[in-house]
């Protein structure tokens, strides 16, 4: 592996394709023998840091269409989070199941987990059937991970029977010093950002994009106003970045004034500080209270001159759904890829039907949708949202802090990067966009 990355800094890519692969790798790892760890805790005390690893794994073999990644930088996603306290369930069952499909999805099933599902890097070796990208590519991935030999996902891949998050539902994940990854999951790292840069919007961003920006998803137009939630952290970060790079009218909720800044300086001016406003929608466990989706609603309208929103950017789940549909626009879409609170979610459908309004479920972004959401950031005109930056043995630490809630943005982790700073191929126009690249930094 030294020497991997001793050709990777020495920016002699050529050589990498012909360096001879290690049999072992670390990586980011949940045990097998583990999932009861936390048996009896809430969901708030089981802890990342007792769960999550950093172990020597075996280097797998590589299959047609695939491609091994050098990882210079990974992120934190809250899919990490869940596969780290077992819940909803643990992941070594999707492993099991994919295990099952085929001989070389067998490879997956193993009494380890290694997670992660964003990277940047440099492609080592490519398997059969792979001309678009060469080892010493510089590459990010997204975490479509797909077999397309289904009818279903021919139109939109994310309906495919056999649709999979890499490092979340199948393993070789991203936290790790190397990646296994099917090659149409490969883009372009964004030649101004640093490796940890190019590494965290990839999820998010995408997910993000599917479900504000395109067709599937709610179509946001010039003029909208867009209610999003958790403004600041790693969905609506991008959210918001999307709402007002397209010409819309974000309104930001966010859990604290710090957070309220940091969407003050991507340019929002609408912003709810939903714990210092004190919203309480449920009255009990069982028991909404309509009289608080009024009271939000009437503060929407009041920060938006009379509008509702057009479009609910919804991933809180249950503690949110209620208000979230009340709110929303007569006509208006409330377009939802989460649950963090809750997932059985409970509204007065009432105000959903006589209004005519629309609930759309969105789950991550087919190929072209992560690579036109990775193009807007290679452009410059969505930044990354990158606030710290841990090594990988402290990924339980960094995974601790987005349970936590103690983040802003995305939290990422170093690979095989030794430091900071390096990857950056076009200095000009990171020099152009550097205090937006550093927006969320050191907050
Ligand atoms: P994140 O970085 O933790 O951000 C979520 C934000 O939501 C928090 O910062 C918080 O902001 C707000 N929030 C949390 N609980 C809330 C509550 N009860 N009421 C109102 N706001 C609340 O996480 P993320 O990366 O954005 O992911 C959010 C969820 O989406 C997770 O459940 C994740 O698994 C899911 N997700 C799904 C997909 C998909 O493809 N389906 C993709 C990415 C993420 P404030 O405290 O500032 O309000």
């Amino acid at each position: 592996m030294r020497k991997i990355l001793d050709a990777i800094l020495a920016d002699d890519l050529a050589a990498v394709g012909s360096l001879p692969l290690p049999s072992t790798y670390r990586g980011v790892t949940v045990r097998a023998d583990e999932v009861e760890m936390f048996a009896g805790q809430s969901t708030q005390d089981k802890d990342p840091r007792r769960s999550l690893h950093v172990d020597d794994v075996a280097t797998p073999e590589l299959g047609p269409g695939e491609a091994l990644v050098a990882v210079m930088a990974s992120a934190v996603n809250y899919n990490t989070v869940w596969t780290s306290i077992f819940e909803p369930m643990d992941t070594f069952g999707f492993l099991r199941r994919y295990g099952k499909t085929s001989p070389l999805a067998q490879r997956h099933d193993l009494p380890y987990h290694v997670v992660g599902s964003d990277l940047a890097g440099v492609v080592l070796r490519t398997g059969p059937g792979v001309n678009a990208w060469q080892p010493g590519d510089e590459v990010v991935a997204h975490c479509l991970n797909v077999e397309l030999e289904h009818p279903d996902g021919h139109a939109d891949t994310m309906l495919d029977p056999e649709q999979r998050i890499w490092g979340f539902e199948t393993n070789f994940g991203g936290l790790a010093e190397l990646a296994l990854v099917k090659s149409n999951q490969l883009m372009p790292k964004p030649n101004h950002l640093t490796w940890e840069e190019a590494a965290c919007p990839g999820l998010v961003n995408s997910t993000a994009y599917r479900q504000l920006v395109s067709r599937n998803g709610a179509d946001m137009k010039q003029g909208d106003t867009v209610l999003i939630w958790g403004a600041s952290g790693g969905l609506g970060s991008y959210a918001t970045q999307f709402a007002l790079n397209g010409g819309a009218t974000p309104v930001c909720v966010v859990g604290s004034e710090q957070k309220a800044e940091i969407c003050r300086q991507m340019g929002a001016e609408l912003i709810i500080d939903r714990n210092a406003e004190g919203y309480k929608f449920w009255k009990d466990e069982v028991t909404q209270d309509p009289k608080e989706w009024k009271r939000f609603g009437a503060r929407i309208r009041e920060l938006t001159g009379g509008d509702d929103p057009d479009i609910v950017f919804e991933h809180p789940g249950q503690e949110t759904f209620g208000a979230s549909v009340y709110v929303a626009r007569k006509g208006g879409t409330i377009v939802t890829c989460a649950s963090t609170s809750g997932f059985l979610h409970q509204y007065d459908n009432r105000y959903l039907w006589m209004n005519l309004k629309r609930i759309i479920g969105s789950h991550f972004a087919n190929y072209r949708e992560a690579w036109e959401a990775n193009r807007l950031i290679a452009k410059g005109k969505i930044h990354p949202t990158l606030s710290s930056v841990y090594p990988m043995e402290q990924t339980g630490q960094a995974a601790y802090d987005v349970h936590r809630n103690a983040h802003q943005g995305k939290v990422g982790v170093l690979c095989l990067a030794p430091e900071e700073g390096l990857g950056v191929r076009d200095p000009e126009l990171r020099e152009r966009h550097l205090a937006a690249i550093n927006r969320f930094r050191g907050v």
